[in-house]
């Protein structure tokens, strides 16, 4: 098969011939239709996820189809078309997984890093660690659910129940988030960067009532902010915006440094705090729930061969939703 794949650090991926993987007794193997590109991939392919196997192939956000199966696959059929997100496998033993945090297991292995993902043709997967697709959803429009959705979705679970929430950074996460968070009443106050009038109009389409740029103080008083771009000087600015007994919450998997600052910011019970990956629980929730919204995402659609491209433009932010990459087009 084929598969565009990081050899080293710093380099832009390459097309590759690799070998058909072949699936273990749980895996299942996956003709990929479909493999979202999200900001980790970045981070990946930066050297900024120490931990990382190499050469590896990213993507965590893969939809594909059943086309083959180890003996104790007994979840799913050939033929069915399943998601793969970020965990890939975790312990089931240790005090996070019997604790109902398998998110921060102490030896997890994460798709698209310590695993093969779905930046390839053909992919394999635990099937404990896959779900069923909705078949409301294009294979395309199904794929940012698989990371952008769920750890938006968790982002904002971990946020509390505040009515007033901020967004920094509008890309995949939180096009999906906000249409979540609008659907439960509550208002969303977009943060983008200074000047990028494209992202504040899209943000006000996804239903923001207010959006401006990262600089500008909103309207009103924060009761939550969620941060999902990777730039620690948000952290005291999202403070600064939320107010007493309110929650931040940190989404990504990678920030700059945070600068100091006062420790006015954060006092009056105000809680700073970020996530970690996800669960399957966390999962089954946020895909029963996003056909009811309904969650409606915005792709920017892109050959397997043109990845280099797609992670350009979601460097350079350029994109409006999320990029996913599609095995089946040519360029
Ligand atoms: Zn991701
Ligand atoms: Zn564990």
């Amino acid at each position: 098969m084929f598969a565009m794949l990081c050899r080293r650090y710093g380099a832009p991926l390459e097309w590759s011939e690799v070998p058909d993987p072949r699936p273990e007794p749980h895996q299942i193997l996956i003709r990929v239709l479909a493999c979202g590109v999200c900001r980790t991939d970045l981070h990946l392919v930066d050297g900024e996820l120490p931990d990382a196997k190499l050469p590896v192939i990213p993507g965590h956000e893969t939809v594909g189809t059943v086309i083959g199966k180890g003996e104790a696959v007994d979840r799913f059929r050939l033929g069915d078309r399943v998601g793969v997100p970020w965990l890939g496998w975790t312990c089931g033993a240790c005090a996070f997984c019997t604790s109902g945090r398998e998110n921060l297991c102490d030896s997890a292995r994460f798709t698209g890093c310590h695993i093969d993902g779905g930046y390839a043709q053909l992919a394999v997967a635990d099937e404990r660690y896959c779900f069923p697709i909705a078949g409301e959803y294009s294979d395309a429009a199904a794929a940012p659910l698989l990371c952008a959705g769920l750890i938006g979705y968790r982002t904002l679970r971990l946020a509390g129940n505040g009515r007033r929430v901020g967004i920094y950074g509008f890309g995949a996460a939180a096009h999906i988030v906000a249409q979540v968070a609008v659907s439960e009443g509550r208002e969303v106050y977009a943060f983008t960067r200074p000047g990028d009038s494209s992202a504040q109009a899209f943000a006000r389409a996804m239903g923001a009532v207010w959006a401006g740029s990262s600089t500008d103080a909103p309207p009103v008083t924060l009761d939550a902010a969620l941060i999902f771009a990777p730039a620690g000087p948000l952290v005291p600015a999202a403070l600064r915006a939320t107010d007493k007994g309110g929650t931040v919450v940190c989404g990504g998997i990678h920030m700059t440094d945070i600068p100091s600052f006062p420790y006015a910011l954060l006092w009056e019970e105000r809680m700073l705090r970020s996530v970690a990956n996800l669960t399957r629980a966390d999962a089954r929730a946020f895909l029963a729930l996003a056909p009811t919204v309904p969650v409606k995402t915005h792709t920017v659609e892109y050959p397997l061969a043109a990845a280099n491209d797609a992670l350009a433009d979601l460097r350079e932010g350029r994109l409006s939703g999320a990029a996913v990459l599609i095995p089946e087009r040519e360029l």
